[in-house]
């Protein structure tokens, strides 16, 4: 048996029980799962096969290929160990003819491992469903039980604002009504993500004018943007409809964490809006819209993982600028409800274009199916886009007069804050500072980063001698 062991070796090893008997019923070779199950350590060869199947074997019987073979086919069988306690198998036997002699080959496996697995898997599966529908409905209770308190504190706090005339109180109560805005913003974002996860989500679709909207997005971004010193170009093809039916919050709510994003990430240059109508079929209207920064870019591999939950691209950059990481994942699986998709294109340090589409119903006279519709590649190839990435590098490049002027406008923005004691916004002004220098010879790029180190300190003194020693330069 050693040597017929050897012979069939792949089939030794099979997670499958493998016996082999002759026309009378005697077994030839056993593999090791079977010797194992059925409890022969001592070999099943020259066992009678009915001692393993008596149901379907009797040992005087002669074996005939028409009794017993299955083919392909399985048959449920009980096995018996040499105990005499049984468990039921699915079976295949087959026949093959080895020189003249008649050989079977039976191939079963333990259908009561195979149940108990399956009922474990199935078991193992509600259990995770089940911990999911705790988890939602947790965070459900734990976010909307927050929101109560902030929303307290908010409510007394903008009361305090209004008989408050103390200035050093003033701007604490103004830091506290952001904290609570922040927080708002937190809570809101894990209440739609777990929502959304848990498939609990639904649109609320109505009638709203269409460029309304989007004169209050960007009312809600425009005073940051400028204060900023960027530029913001909003375009609206006119052959968007005036009014659509879609979820109007939702549409205002992308647009304003694509916008917030592009805002936070970019310290020169300029921020575009684009919307297009690009389908229309039966009612139903396709749009899209472009929001493009000239802000610190993405890099490739990095845009990959940018959609998914819990994605932010770098830590030192997420801890200056704050947020979740939840935002854009909750934006793919809101425009993906609404029938789109997100996409992104960026370069590092060059600045990021996130684009996405959405269908939205129409309604009266823009229902129109046979409406021209905007193409998506005339806008990207645009010849403005072209001045304004030029426009873009000359301002850059230190030394040109857009450089120059940029960086004085910049700087004396800078000093203003640091003035005011407003020492976050002098950073944020640094950073474009920072940006401007980028080119420059070593010796002001020193400067610059003394300057950014006093404020950093909040170092009065220093930054205003940093500062005269910048101006020297320009
Ligand atoms: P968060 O709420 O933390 O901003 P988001 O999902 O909106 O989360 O964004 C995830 C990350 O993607 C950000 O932390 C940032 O690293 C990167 N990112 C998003 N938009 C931009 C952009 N316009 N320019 C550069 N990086 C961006």
């Amino acid at each position: 048996m050693e040597e017929s062991k050897d012979r069939i070796f792949p089939i030794e090893d099979a997670l499958e029980m493998i016996i082999m008997f002759d026309g009378a019923g005697k077994v030839a070779y056993a593999n090791a799962i079977a010797r194992q199950k059925l409890e022969y350590e001592d070999d099943l060869c020259g066992v009678h096969i009915s001692s393993v199947f008596p149901n379907t074997f009797q040992e005087t019987e002669i074996i005939t290929e028409e009794k017993c073979v299955t083919g392909r086919d399985f048959r449920n069988l009980v096995a018996y160990r040499k105990n005499h306690t049984c468990f039921p198998v699915e079976a295949r036997i087959t026949h093959s003819d080895d020189g003249g002699k008649d050989v079977y080959i039976c191939m079963a496996n333990d259908i009561l491992k195979k149940e108990y697995l399956s009922r474990e898997v199935e078991r193992v599966r509600e259990e995770a469903q089940q911990a999911l529908k705790v988890k939602s409905e947790f965070v459900a209770n734990v976010t909307h039980e927050l929101r109560t308190p902030v929303n307290g504190i908010l409510g007394n706090i903008r009361e305090m604002l209004e008989r408050e005339w103390d200035e050093q109180s003033l701007k604490q109560l103004h830091l506290i009504e952001r904290c609570c805005d922040d927080m708002n913003k937190i809570i809101n974002n894990i209440l739609d993500f777990s929502k959304l996860e848990a498939g609990k989500f639904t649109l609320e679709p109505r009638k709203f004018h269409f460029r309304n909207m989007l004169d209050y997005v960007k009312g809600n971004h425009i005073n940051k943007i400028t204060e900023k010193g960027l530029e913001f170009f909003m375009t609206v093809s006119p052959r968007v409809p005036e009014y659509v039916i879609g979820d109007e919050l939702r549409i205002v709510q992308v647009l304003n964490n694509l916008l917030s994003n592009a805002q936070k990430f970019t310290s020169l240059g300029k921020i575009t809006v684009e919307v297009l109508r690009t389908a229309q079929m039966e009612g139903r209207t396709e749009l899209f819209f472009i929001i493009s920064d000239t802000g610190i870019g993405i890099d490739k591999a990095d845009r990959d993982k940018l959609f998914q939950s819990f994605s932010q691209v770098d830590a030192s950059i997420s801890r200056k600028y704050g947020g979740t990481g939840l935002g854009l994942n909750i934006c793919k699986q809101l425009v993906e409800l609404m029938g789109g998709r997100i996409e992104v294109e960026s370069e590092k340090n060059r600045g990021s274009t996130f684009s996405f589409s959405i269908w939205v119903e129409t309604c009266g006279e823009d229902a129109d199916s046979h409406t021209v519709q905007d193409s998506r590649k005339s806008l990207y190839g645009s010849e403005s886009m072209e001045d304004g990435g030029k426009k873009k590098e000359d301002v850059r490049c230190f030394g040109t007069p857009e450089n120059t002027e940029a960086l004085k406008r910049n700087l004396s923005k800078l000093i203003l804050c640091v003035e005011m004691e407003n020492w976050e916004k002098a950073e944020m002004f640094m950073d474009t500072v920072r940006q401007l220098t980028e080119e420059a010879p070593h010796e002001v790029k020193r400067v610059v980063l003394r300057l950014k180190m006093a404020i950093q300190k909040e170092n009065y003194e220093k930054v205003t001698a940093e500062f005269e020693e910048l101006n020297h330069y320009l």
